[in-house]
């Protein structure tokens, strides 16, 4: 468990303290990720006073409790290729601007109104050509604080929820619940249905896996997100690779999610999780990530690492927030979305963390469009491309340019627009 001192504490103290310490009060005891190779034995853990908390299953990692005297005599053990401290993720969400609904009728429902950033992005019309339906194969990940499981407006397109939390994975619908709100509007924004009540996401035929990997607090570990990313890609069915072929995403044999969206972030580089996204992005999954709220002049961690699309906010005047981080690879709504809440409700949050799912959701029509015309999904692309044949390229030659011509810090490349990338498959 976190320290219970920090947990108490405001978030902007919090976030100073975030990958400065994390040792807790009680002991002198570090939680730290382990890289292992096969000679790596792991009673040497517990030999140093240390105690196992969680083992990868597709990344070679063990999770581990051990005082902090012993570290440094784990790290030149056999087996051993890294050490390195577990820091903390938060995600990034401003203050509501109303509080958030209680819905206590919940035979009652308000009429589907179209939040104005999937208006913004052109996504109504984007759903002429798709709507994120793709015979079961396309799955948008949501790492967050789990979600609101029979949310009327999301409860159909949710596919598959786990908890990975403290290192202990479960697929009990109690142990994926939403009890913070931050992962419930992440996923509406992405998926909620296009029917009668409440909203619409950008993708509202897509399916979604609610992996939560951050507390009800809202913040978490690294080394639980890097479990999240494994979960994302083994899926429901808990194998990687079923049929052998060398393919993951895109693979009606496999489960793994095609995209994985993350509205969360850390100050700290931790090389564990970098592999493990370099691992999902070599697998074709697109990752998407929320720049950060700290008007920083860089994305922070995961946003910051190449393979990931850093996404920054804009508000209804296409303005970039002062809080938005900046040197992002694309902009989208970030500022006054509605979206569906806990309890059946709907809220209106603000954040990179709203921003970032607009992007997601984008990034699964595209390849939900594209494989229900050719039966398999586009490459991921870099930062760098320009050209229609990876989603990246089509996310950027398609982006509304603002600000400086072409692209710039604040904005990337532009505000993404769900209907231009999808003629750009049709
Ligand atoms: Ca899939
Ligand atoms: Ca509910
Ligand atoms: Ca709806
Ligand atoms: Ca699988
Ligand atoms: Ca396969
Ligand atoms: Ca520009």
């Amino acid at each position: 468990m976190r320290n219970k001192k920090l947990a108490v504490l405001p978030v902007a103290a919090l976030i100073l303290i975030a990958g400065v310490t994390i040792s807790t009060a009680e002991t002198d005891n570090v939680r730290v990720i382990i890289k292992v190779d096969e000679k790596f034995d792991e009673s040497v853990i517990l030999a140093n006073g240390g105690k196992v908390l969680a083992r990868g299953k597709i990344f070679p990692i063990i999770v581990a409790e051990l005082p902090d005297k012993a570290v440094e005599k784990l790290a030149k053990a056999k087996g051993v290729v890294r050490v390195e401290k577990d820091a903390i993720v938060e995600v990034f969400k401003g203050k509501p601007p109303s509080p958030p609904g209680k819905n206590k009728d919940k035979s009652t429902q308000p009429p589907q109104e179209i939040p104005w950033g999937i208006d913004r992005i052109n996504a109504t019309e984007a759903w002429i050509i798709s709507n994120g339906s793709a015979n079961g194969v396309i799955e948008v990940a949501v790492i967050d604080t789990g979600i609101d499981r029979d949310h009327p407006d999301l409860e159909n397109n949710l596919a598959w929820g786990v908890s990975v939390l403290n290192g202990r994975i479960s697929t009990k619908p109690n142990a994926y619940q939403d009890r913070n709100g931050h992962g419930t509007h992440v996923a509406g924004i992405v998926a909620a249905i296009n029917n009668e009540i409440g909203v619409v996401g950008v993708a509202p035929a897509v399916e979604i896996y609610a992996i939560k990997a951050l507390g009800n607090d809202g913040s978490g570990w690294v080394s639980d997100i890097i479990l999240g990313i494994e979960q994302a890609l083994l899926g429901p069915d808990g194998v990687l690779d079923k049929d052998g072929d060398g393919v993951i995403a895109g693979d009606p044999e496999d489960d793994a999610a095609e995209v994985i969206s993350m509205s969360f972030g850390s100050s700290s580089d931790v090389t564990s999780l970098h592999e493990a996204i370099i691992e999902a992005y070599s697998y074709g999954v697109v990752l998407v990530a929320a720049s950060g709220n700290e008007g920083a002049s860089t994305p922070s961690y995961p946003a910051a690492y190449e393979e990931v699309i850093a996404v920054g906010a804009t508000n209804m005047s296409d303005a970039v927030p002062s809080w938005s981080n900046r040197g992002v690879e694309l902009s989208a709504p970030g500022v006054d979305i509605l979206s569906t809440y806990p309890d059946d409700s709907y809220a209106t949050l603000s954040g990179t963390s709203m921003a970032c799912p607009h992007v997601s959701g984008v990034a699964a029509l595209i390849q939900a469009a594209y494989y229900n015309k050719y039966g398999t999904i586009l490459p991921v692309g870099s930062f760098s491309d320009a050209s229609n044949s990876t989603v990246r390229g089509i996310l950027h030659i398609t982006a509304e340019d603002l600000g400086n011509e072409g692209y710039d810090a604040e904005y990337g490349y532009g505000i993404v627009r769900a209907d231009l990338a999808l003629k750009e498959i049709s």
